[in-house]
């Protein structure tokens, strides 16, 4: 039985959150996702500017897809209701993870419901007592979850410290390590930050070390052809697993999957907790990720104007004076510091300006690196840019931080 000393205790807690500008308040969306959506703001429904959606390529509510999720539907229905081992696995589900595993120049693919169960007992199921993990300091929480659930002797490196990730390296072959693994994410989401991956790559073929990369951030629109950071980086053929998910920026909220050689593939299949325990992808969802492969295989226009869209926004927002992190990516921190200027400045642009943009405080970054997270999408028409421009400079004057 909760006792009433603790519910207060919770709520006094929750009092404190709002006094720092840390706690996480919701605005229901009233309409699909996409470039203009509609906001139930305390109450009101108002038509707003979406700048902090993962629908990077503007599919959430692409006519192609519906469709096809539609007739999935009519001859599918929701389901499986079982997991993928027992009686779960459609044509469809296999269909993707083959279509995937192409798309990124892998031997296989395997999916799950979201990325945070693929990463949540991956390092479990692959390394034992005897092996490592290092682990870049930034990376995701289902990546530090997943790796404190594996037995593994754990290393962490400052992310973009290549002398600090030898070192590691180093203290992993002198603690006597047989499989070593590094494990990073392709972009850091909070800044928009790369990971080095060439670097580390060079590393890893050094300590003879096997390379994960959670590219959740950067498949299917970082770069030419949305093969993500390692195409970015120029390693494709160089990293072992990679993890991501379809829950960015296809647009839609659910599904996750690894590529690998397909002995790992297969291992996973085995013994991954997640995949063996817990429901995978509905088959509509699988076959409208096929059906993403196959629009983002022949045609480059929607990464084109991701790119051309946040080109734009970076270079008009440095010229206004605010102090954004450097990236080529559509994540755009935008710095304020201090987490109650930057949750004031984030609710007068929702309130006042009618541009959705969130504030980003401790636990989510570190404390005094509040900042507000700008996220461009293919959705954005140039006249979208210029408005929610012209609002940051004006709450940013009235809040004295240009
Ligand atoms: C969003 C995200 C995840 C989780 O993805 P879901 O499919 O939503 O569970 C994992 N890793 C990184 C780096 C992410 O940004």
């Amino acid at each position: 039985m909760l006792k009433n000393e603790y519910i207060q205790d919770i709520e006094n807690e929750m009092e404190e959150l709002k006094q720092w500008g840390l706690y996480k308040k919701e605005y229901p969306i009233v309409s699909s996702q996409s470039s203009t959506i509609k906001v139930d703001v305390n109450g009101k429904i108002k038509t707003m500017l979406n700048f902090c959606a993962n629908n990077y390529l503007d599919l959430a509510n692409d006519k192609r897809l519906i469709e096809m999720g539609k007739k999935t539907l009519d001859t599918y229905w929701f389901g499986t209701a079982s997991v993928r081992f027992i009686c779960g696995t459609t044509d469809l589900n296999k269909q993707f993870e083959k279509d995937i595993a192409k798309f990124l120049t892998f031997e296989d693919a395997i999916s799950f419901a979201s990325c945070y169960q693929a990463n949540n007992w991956l390092f479990e199921a692959l390394l034992g007592k005897e092996d490592a993990v290092i682990s870049a300091n930034l990376n995701h929480a289902s990546l530090i979850q997943g790796i404190r659930l594996c037995k593994a002797q754990k290393f962490r490196y400052q992310f973009n410290d290549m002398e600090d990730l030898e070192n590691k390296l180093k203290e992993a072959d002198s603690s006597g390590a047989k499989k070593k693994m590094i494990v990073t994410d392709g972009v850091f989401s909070m800044d928009g930050d790369i990971a080095d991956l060439n670097s580390i790559c060079d590393l890893a073929d050094k300590y003879e070390c096997m390379v994960m990369v959670d590219d959740c951030h950067a498949t299917w629109f970082v770069w030419e052809n949305g093969r993500g950071t390692a195409e970015l980086c120029g390693v494709e053929w160089r990293i072992d697993i990679i993890s991501s998910t379809i829950g960015k920026a296809l647009g839609w909220a659910s599904g996750g999957f690894i590529v690998s050689k397909k002995q790992v593939v297969e291992k996973l299949r085995n013994q991954h907790k997640w995949y063996l325990f817990s429901n995978n992808l509905i088959p509509a969802i699988a076959s409208i990720s096929s059906e993403v492969v196959h629009i983002l295989s022949s045609s480059k226009d929607l990464r084109t104007r991701l790119e051309n869209n946040t080109k734009k926004f970076r270079s008009e927002m440095e010229e206004a004076w605010f102090t954004i992190r450097e990236s080529i990516h559509p994540v755009v921190a935008v710095m304020f510091g201090d987490a109650q200027l930057s949750s004031s400045i984030s609710r007068e642009m929702i309130e006042e300006e009618g541009i959705y943009v969130k504030d980003f405080s401790f636990p989510v970054v570190p404390k005094n690196e509040a900042r507000i997270r700008v996220q461009i999408s293919a959705a954005h028409e140039e006249d979208h840019i210029d408005r929610i421009v012209e609002s940051f400079i004006k709450v940013g004057e009235k809040y004295n931080v240009i």
